[in-house]
């Protein structure tokens, strides 16, 4: 199996590094202590094709392979991991969900302007008392009577990532006593209602919210929860993506510190249980990009991802948390100050073995697939 991508698909990831080392890298420090991403941010996302790497040619989308889309996020993710995660989502679960969900009405009145960055999304499925149980969850959606395809959304959602500045929130409510099913909910609407900011250790520059919904009226997108659910499968892919970016970013600047800086006469990579560590993080980082890489070739050729995607995420996201880990220890005092990025990606990294279903979560996925 090889992982490739053709030319055109090389030409997009080349113009996401231009992004990512002139717009983001720079930036990246100063939206954490603003605990934002500009505004303009989405425009310039949405010109670069980053808001629709899953949305065909027919809507104006980039329409890339899931090869592209997890280099993407990988790509991104060394520049700023809390824009990657909402890349991940952003392409994987909402704008995915309305082009394979949404009836041909929804598609042409949201797709255009998601392409464009001028209609912003997240994706809500966690609340209070429905986490990694999310059939838990307890939003209740009612049909409006006389308006076909509309329906009252009541209930509460927490942590939804850029919640608080999305115009669209795909949304999951239970629509019977054991049914559960995904609508689009304007957030222009008074039964719209922002609870609190949630103010995370990492991923600072991400817009997290808990919010409610008092009859707030949502658009169906038929679809059974299950359904709806699989769009994890690729989505988690693009969180494996992004725990190689951070392990990959944390790894290079140990590597030179440690050729620079020098203790009882000879230098931090001189020293073997330096080595060890570096050597340790090199491994693991290729075994990560490894199962990413073949998670995201099976979904490209079309085949089951179900247990890949897990063990991609499983795998590079404990790695991800290794790997910066060792970053500090190898940086010393220096690499718990503000001053090196270690210690940002240390606590970004920490997202990635939580969103998009916990490490434990993952574990009972491989585990069924593997014991049926
Ligand atoms: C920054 C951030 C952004 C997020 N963005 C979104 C978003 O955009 N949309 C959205 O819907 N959600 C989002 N989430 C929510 C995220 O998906 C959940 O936090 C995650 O699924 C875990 O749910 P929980 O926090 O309720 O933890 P719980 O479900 O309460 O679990 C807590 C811990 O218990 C253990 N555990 C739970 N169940 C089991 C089990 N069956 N077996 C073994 N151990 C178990 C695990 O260690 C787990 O970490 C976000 C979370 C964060 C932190």
């Amino acid at each position: 199996m090889l992982f490739e991508l053709c030319p055109e698909e090389r030409g997009f990831l080349d113009r996401v590094r231009t992004f990512v080392d002139q717009e983001v890298l720079p930036e990246t420090r100063r939206w954490e202590e603003q605990t934002a991403f500009p505004d303009s941010i989405w425009p310039r996302l949405g010109g670069v094709g980053l808001l629709s790497m899953t949305v065909g040619r027919e809507w104006g989308g980039a329409s890339v392979s899931c090869s592209a889309y997890v280099e993407a996020c990988r790509e991104i993710a060394k520049g700023d991991p809390a824009l990657s995660m909402n890349i991940a989502a952003i392409n994987a679960l909402c704008a995915a969900h309305i082009e394979r969900f949404g009836s041909e009405e929804q598609r042409k009145k949201y797709l255009p302007g998601i392409v464009k960055g001028d209609i912003k999304l997240a994706w809500g499925l966690t609340e209070p008392d429905a986490g990694s149980d999310a059939r838990r969850v307890k939003s209740v959606a009612t049909p409006i009577d006389g308006r076909e395809g509309y329906w009252h959304l009541n209930g509460e959602k927490m942590f939804i990532t850029n919640g608080g500045k999305a115009d669209l929130i795909i949304l999951i409510a239970r629509t019977g006593e054991k049914d559960l099913s995904a609508f689009l909910m304007e957030t222009d609407q008074s039964g719209f209602q922002l609870t609190d900011r949630i103010h995370t250790v990492g991923v600072r520059a991400s817009n997290t919210v808990r919010f409610s919904m008092i009859d707030a009226v949502g658009w169906h997108t038929p679809c059974t929860f299950e359904e709806a659910i699989s769009l994890l499968y690729r989505g988690r892919l693009g969180i494996a993506g992004m725990a190689v970016g951070i392990a990959e970013k944390a790894f290079e600047l140990t590597v030179d510190y440690s050729k620079q800086r020098e203790q009882f006469n000879r230098r931090l990579a001189d020293m073997q249980s330096v080595q060890n560590m570096i050597a340790d993080s090199a491994m693991e980082i290729e075994a990560a990009r490894l199962l990413l890489h073949k998670g995201a070739t099976l979904y490209d050729q079309g085949e089951n991802i179900v247990t890949i995607s897990s063990m991609a995420k499983l795998f590079a996201s404990e790695t991800a948390n290794r790997v910066t880990n060792r970053a500090i220890q190898i940086h010393g005092g220096r690499g718990m100050t503000f001053e090196y990025l270690v210690e940002k990606l240390w606590r970004d990294a920490k997202l990635t073995e939580i969103g998009e279903g916990c490490s434990e979560i993952q574990r009972l996925v491989i585990s069924k697939q593997v014991l049926r």
